[in-house]
């Protein structure tokens, strides 16, 4: 069995190197194209580096442009290589362009997809990742999802109709947190008292909305002088909204982290902020509480059970949520993201086919 994995942006960077590690042991052969979509050292390279994720054998340089103009020349690559690599199954993971275009070239070329992260939905289509998805699900025959919610969306979208498999297999960013958790390591030259507040943004939903964006520096300004310090690892994305947008952040800015570094961060964190996915859960898999800077999310077992709180970007309600929740610890995990071992189920699918 040949597989080709398509990646190119830092989420699925994590989710791939647990995925890959189960593959090699299976004895599938993998071949990783990275679309270049992330690029810089701290966004792209370092994680090849700590997480041990097979150097990509494909490396596409796409990046920085509109979503048309990258998803096309995506696709256009992609299917390239797969007429001359020719896998017998393309495996992609979750949301991004890279997502999309990868699942987009393999089922034109009647290659079979694997979509690992199949099933979230925001319902907010505004959102450039619930496209992606949606769109991915549609044309993948493998759907590995994290959670029960992610089955019952598929089955209300009518999967259980067609000629597909789906697994509920549990998070692979669980088994990530699992597998690195005691590699965890403070990052270099960054002062960290205790307590403090590690915060996150760079969804496009705030950082393309001047006013959003604003109200989360002003409600983490006030958070940051009254409660507790915060940290926030910026997206480069993020960094360049602020500047444009003329905003003033008082707390700390630090260079995006590694993985170890950012997981011992959430470790020792006593209030996590973001508008990340990953970073939702990951707060979970480490007990502390989390406040998400948007208005749903893909995750909702988390709110249902209280390890979570939709805040927006209501500065008055991010302010008076961290007042409630700052060490609080979230609820001791469940089995709600399964038992660590879906990069395990994921390759032993895969291997039986
Ligand atoms: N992450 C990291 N360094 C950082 C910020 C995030 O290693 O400076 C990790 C984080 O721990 C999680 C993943 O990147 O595993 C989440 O990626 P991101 O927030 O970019 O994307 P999302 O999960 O929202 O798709």
């Amino acid at each position: 069995m040949r597989v080709l994995t398509i990646v190119g942006a830092r989420p699925q960077f994590v989710k791939a190197s647990v995925v890959s590690r189960q593959l090699a042991e299976c004895g599938i052969d993998e071949l990783v194209l990275h679309t270049g979509q992330h690029f810089d050292e701290n966004m792209s390279d370092i994680f090849f580096g700590q997480l041990k994720i097979p150097r990509p054998t494909i490396q596409l340089e796409i990046r920085g442009r509109s979503h048309a103009q990258m998803t096309g020349q995506m696709l256009a690559d992609i299917e390239a290589e797969i007429v001359e690599k020719k896998p017998e199954l393309v495996l992609v993971y979750g949301d991004t362009n890279s997502t999309l275009a990868g699942a987009l070239a393999a089922a034109k070329l009647h290659v079979p997809v694997a979509h690992v992260e199949a099933g979230l939905r925001s319902f907010n289509m505004a959102m450039p990742e619930e496209i992606n998805r949606i769109l991915t699900d549609q044309i993948s025959q493998q759907l590995f999802c994290p959670t029960q919610t992610a089955i019952d969306n598929l089955h209300d979208e009518g999967f259980n109709k067609k000629k597909v498999d789906m697994f509920l297999v549990g998070d692979v960013m669980y088994d990530a947190s699992l597998y690195f958790a005691e590699m965890a390591c403070p990052p270099d030259g960054v002062m960290v008292t205790s307590p403090f507040i590690l915060a996150t943004a760079h969804r496009a939903e705030n950082t393309e909305d001047a006013t959003r964006l604003g109200n989360i520096v002003a409600a983490l300004n006030h958070v940051h002088q009254s409660i507790a310090p915060i940290i926030m690892p910026i997206h480069p994305r993020t960094r360049n909204a602020i500047a444009e947008f003329g905003l003033a952040p008082v707390f700390e800015i630090i260079e995006p982290v590694g993985y170890l570094e950012m997981i011992w961060l959430q470790q020792q964190a006593s209030l996590i902020m973001t508008d990340s996915g990953g970073v939702q859960k990951e707060a979970f898999f480490f007990n502390t509480s989390c406040l998400t800077l948007r208005d749903e999310t893909e995750w909702t077992e988390l709110v249902s059970i209280g390890a979570n709180q939709l805040v927006g970007a209501d500065t008055q309600l991010i302010i008076s949520a961290a007042e409630a929740k700052i060490a609080q610890p979230a609820p001791e995990n469940t089995s709600i993201y399964g038992s660590g071992d879906a990069s395990v189920k994921i390759a032993e699918a895969l291997k039986s086919l």
